[in-house]
């Protein structure tokens, strides 16, 4: 499994752990580098929640190997089975520009839920700035 190889490779510092070997055994693919622990875990659980299961690695090396700078080979990372990682990193995709998003100050929360047309009750996808059905505009 050349996947496997290379990943074996890249986190060979971690090696003294046998479930970091058990780990690597598997095919995984990283999606995302984190910030933080914390960023890494809440990534997971979305991806949880979308029926993928997802690992944190890393997050322990700064702390363990405190001689190591932070940078992206030491923050966390999050990883997924080889045959998730095309729907994780739609969802990954989607993770970080909600992030952006509220790093620019802008309200993603607001902005991409549905919301209900006040003309008809249609519920219109948040993509739709004017209901499908009756053409009234997305209220404020
Ligand atoms: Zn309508």
């Amino acid at each position: 499994m050349k996947g496997a190889a290379s990943l074996f490779s890249r986190f060979d510092i971690a090696s003294d752990s046998g479930f970091r070997y058990s780990v690597f055994s598997m095919d995984l693919v990283q999606v995302y580098i984190a910030r933080d622990s914390m960023e890494a875990h809440f990534l997971r659980g979305v991806l949880a929640e979308e029926g993928i299961a997802a690992t944190v690695m890393g997050e322990n090396l700064a702390t363990a190997r405190g001689r190591l700078p932070m940078t992206p080979d030491t923050l966390p990372s999050v990883w997924v089975a080889h045959d998730e990682a095309p729907r994780a990193s739609q969802i990954v995709e989607g993770f970080v520009a909600t992030s952006r998003d509220a790093d620019a100050g802008n309200a993603p929360a607001a902005s991409k839920a549905k919301w209900t047309c006040p003309t008809c009750g249609e519920l219109v996808e948040p993509q739709f700035t004017d209901c499908w059905n009756c053409q009234t505009p997305r209220p404020e």
